[in-house]
This record gives C-alpha cells, structure tokens and sequence, in this order.
C-alpha cells in the first residue's frame, strides 16, 4: 500500500456518510479510518456500518461523528505479521489500524496481504524432481547412498569443474568434516570471516579449536585482505598460525581470492572455502567453490537449489572425498562385520534427496538467472533512492544475487533499518538484517577479532544492511509489492532524518 493509498483511507469525522461511501468504494479496501484532529482513531467504518446507520434511518448527509464512538481491535507498530493474523484470527476480523507510539494511527495491516506472505527465498522446485524421487521409491534405493548420491556428487563436481565432491546431510556437516580432514584439533586456531551465517563456525566449536574472526571489506563484504594480513602476522607472533581460514562468500558473491589465496600460501595455511551461499556464482571466469583446499556447499530450504536439508564437500584431491565419505558413514573400515578404528559421523546425504538435488542442479543457471533479474529489477525501480546503496559486485566478479542486499546510507542506520523491517513485517514481506557479525556474537565473546584497516567494516554492514525477498519464483506482482512498500517505508525514513 502507497503513502497516498493509506492517506485515502483516512477520513475526519465532519466527512457525511454518503461521503464516506463513496471513500469506500474508491478504495476498495473495505475499511476507512476516521481519525480524530489529532490523527487518533476515532472508529473504523465498513460497508456493514454504513448499511447498518442507513436501517437506524441515519441520513447519508450527517457526518460520520454521529456515529457511536468504538474501539475497534489495533496493533502497534512493531507487531509481526504473526501477531496481526492472530489477532485477526481471534476477533474474526479482516483489517487491523496500526497504532504508532504516539497514539496515531500509521498504517493498517489486511488480512488479504497477510495471508499472501512474500518470504526472504523460498524453496523452487523444478519439473524433474519428482521423477528423481519417483525412481528412487521405484527401485527401493531409499536408504543413504545409492545411485542418486553418486550421480549428484558426479554431477556437481562437474558443474563446479571440481575433481571430487561428497554428498551429506548440510553444509554443517560438510564444514564439520572439512575442518577434521584439514587436520584441525582441539586447541587449534582457525581463522573465519566475522560477517556470516553461524553454521560457517560452529564446526570450528565441535572441534574444540579456537576462531579468530576476520573483518570484511567494503567492496565485496567478504573476508578483508588487509585484516586477514594484519591477523596472519599477530598469529605467527604469537605462535599460533591457523591451521586453516574458512573464508565465506557472502549472498552470492565470491570473496577476493586472488588476494586472499597467497596470504594465505605465504604462511602455508590451508582454505577451506565456505561457498554455501555461493553456488552458481563465478570469480574471474571461474565457478566458486574451487579455490581452497576444500570447498563447502548447502543444498538447505532458502539455498539457490536445495534439498530441502544437505550440503556437498569438494576437493580436487580424489582422497579427500572418500575419507569424508568413510567419516559421513560412521567411519567403517572395508570389513563385512563393522569394524571401526576411528570416530565417525551419521552425515551422509539420503539417496531421495540426491534425487532432488539432481533435479535441482540442472536447473541451478536458471536460478541464478532468475535472481540476478530480481535484483536487477530492484535496482532499476528504486533507482531513484538516494539512501540506498545496493552490495557491490566488482569487476571480474559474478554474483548469483542470492540475496538481494543493501546498506541504509545516513546517521543512525541501526534504528531506522529497523523502522524500515517492520514496516515491510507489518505488509508481510519478510526481509531481514545483514548478519549480525559473529565477534559480536555472545557464543563467541573474547575469540581474538581483526577489523578492516578503516574500521569494523562487518558491524556496519550489519547496522545498515537489509536483505530483501530474493527468491527465483518471485512473481513480478510480488516484487512490485516490495517495492512499492519499501518505497513508502524510505519516504518516512527520509521524514525521519529531515
Ligand atoms: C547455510 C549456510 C551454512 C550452513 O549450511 P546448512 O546446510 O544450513 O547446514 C554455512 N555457511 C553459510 C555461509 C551458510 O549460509
């Protein structure tokens, strides 16, 4: 709903009757707010009001004021689109006034568009999925393992131009088994990017090893140079170089890694490359996921392509990829009886969502396609919004937009990104902050944290940044249902900051 669409829904309590019919129907929301002087709610008037006055033989020319005062059923401006459809449900209502700290009415929330929730990337499922399942039911390979496992780890490593890949339950997992291959143990260092999504370093936890967070930089948001530098000379000082850096390419977009890579050789520190935001997307003509020692995807629900849960380990060493193979099945020695000599793991990914994930793969170019649109689309809409400053994609990078981002420009960007979230909550559309940066994370009090050499680059992100709804089945009425709320919700921050 527009600033003017709303503004037409207000009406004074002078307004008649036949006035306010009229109101109604132009709008065609099914509700009118009338407002005291002061911009209170007075009532809410529906066709039924009307119908009803007319049977109590009020006349159309007598003002709205006639009518009984009420206090209809309201929300407050930080009520989540969970809240409203309750309130809705229990008082078997359709529209609920929106009421503002100061006691006026802001906006209205409806259950036609509640119930119609834009989420931030929901699941997209293509056409050769089920029959990837079907044949998986058809030939009883139910189990972990099976043809489908093989062909999607065959076919992945393909696409990526990767030699091996090994199929399991999340990219967790997949982290998890990639911090034991590359040897870490307890007590160790390893080295991660502060700005991203927890499960990049719990792993480094389950392993009883110690992060270290690294900054960002401005120009890709991913891993800093510079602050990796600055922390691999701390570490060598301090004799406890890293034994490898999981550096995470963020939304899409892979991190600089002609810059990041020999740092990292300088000081023989291996790359486990987290690229479970990443799949799809190219850096400097090559696929991401390739460029550490071993590289990490996520098929999860909100992923590019998912299975509804999994994630895959790539290396180009082939033995790499059979002793995560060995670790995701309980590490089983060769023996028809179970023989174990080391601890193992139940990760391996299931033959069925294999299935799913083959499906989902050949139409992964596609899904980029689809996302770089919606992004391109955003952009170009909200061209004209001078606070808004989209995430860069520098030259020689390509993105998949996974999701689509961007940083609030101005004084205070924390309060007024969440002025700008609720507004788009209470319009059901979910958008989101920019991850809240792992050294501010309570989890992750003390671990040692190296910023950019201009200052916390990933604590501004997050103060400033808002993830919008991405996902590659985004209807174009949709997407303009996004924008059009953004736009009203950056119109009330720019009142707010003049
Ligand atoms: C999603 C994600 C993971 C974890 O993948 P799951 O499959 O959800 O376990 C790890 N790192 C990043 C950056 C992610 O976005």
């Amino acid at each position: 709903m527009t600033a003017e669409e709303f503004a037409a829904l207000c009406v004074a309590p002078s307004c008649t009757l036949r006035e306010a019919l009229a109101a109604l129907n132009s709008t065609g929301r099914g509700v009118l707010l009338v407002l005291h002087p002061d911009g209170r709610l007075r009532r809410t008037l529906t066709d039924g009001d009307l119908r009803r006055a007319a049977l109590n033989h009020v006349s159309d020319t007598s003002p709205v004021s006639q009518l009984p005062e009420q206090h209809p059923i309201t929300i407050g401006t930080d009520g989540t689109y969970a809240a409203g459809m309750a309130l809705l449900d229990k008082h078997q209502i359709d529209h609920l006034p929106v009421i503002d700290p100061a006691g006026r009415v802001s906006d209205v929330m409806f259950r036609r568009e509640l119930s119609q929730r834009i989420w931030l990337s929901s699941p997209h499922l293509g056409e050769e999925e089920t029959a990837f399942v079907e044949d998986a039911f058809r030939t009883n390979w139910i189990a972990p393992l099976g043809p489908h496992v093989d062909g999607f780890e065959r076919e992945l490593a393909a696409y990526a131009g990767i030699g091996h890949a090994a199929a399991v339950s999340s990219g967790t997992a997949a982290i998890h088994l990639a911090l034991l291959l590359l040897g870490v143990k307890p007590g160790d260092t390893v080295f991660c990017s502060s700005l991203t999504f927890v499960g990049s370093c719990n792993p480094i936890l389950y392993c009883g090893a110690q992060p270290v967070f690294v900054d960002s930089e401005p120009e890709t948001w991913n891993m800093s140079p510079a602050a990796l530098e600055r922390a691999l000379e701390w570490a060598q000082r301090e004799g406890r170089l890293p034994r490898c850096v999981i550096i995470v390419n963020l939304y899409g977009q892979s991190a600089d890694m002609d810059a990041l890579l020999p740092l990292c050789e300088r000081y023989g520190v291996a790359v486990l490359e987290d690229a479970a935001e990443s799949l799809g997307a190219q850096y400097k003509g090559t696929a991401s996921g390739g460029f550490g020692r071993i590289g990490v995807y996520s098929f999860n629900g909100n992923k590019i392509i998912t299975t509804s849960g999994g994630g895959m380990l790539v290396a180009d060493d082939p033995a790499v990829a059979e002793r995560a193979r060995k670790l995701a099945t309980q590490a089983r020695e060769p023996a028809a009886h179970y023989e174990h000599v080391e601890v193992g793991f139940n990760y391996r990914m299931s033959n069925v969502l294999a299935g799913i994930g083959r499906g989902q793969l050949r139409v992964l170019d596609q899904r980029v396609a689809q996302r770089r649109q919606v992004f391109d689309n955003y952009r170009k809409e909200l061209a004209d919004q001078s606070l808004v400053a989209w995430m860069p994609e520098p030259e020689g990078f390509r993105s998949t937009r996974w999701l689509t981002c961007f940083t609030l420009q101005g004084k205070d960007a924390g309060a007024r990104r969440d002025l700008v979230l609720r507004s788009l909550e209470r319009h059901s559309i979910e958008a989101r902050p920019v991850w809240k940066p792992m050294h501010q994370q309570p989890l992750f009090r003390g671990a040692p944290y190296f910023p950019h050499s201009t200052g916390d680059v990933s604590a501004s992100l997050f103060e400033a940044g808002i993830c919008l709804p991405s996902g590659s089945n985004l209807t174009p009425e949709q997407q303009a249902r996004v924008i059009e709320q953004l736009r009203r919700a950056l119109a009330e921050d720019r009142r707010a900051a003049a």
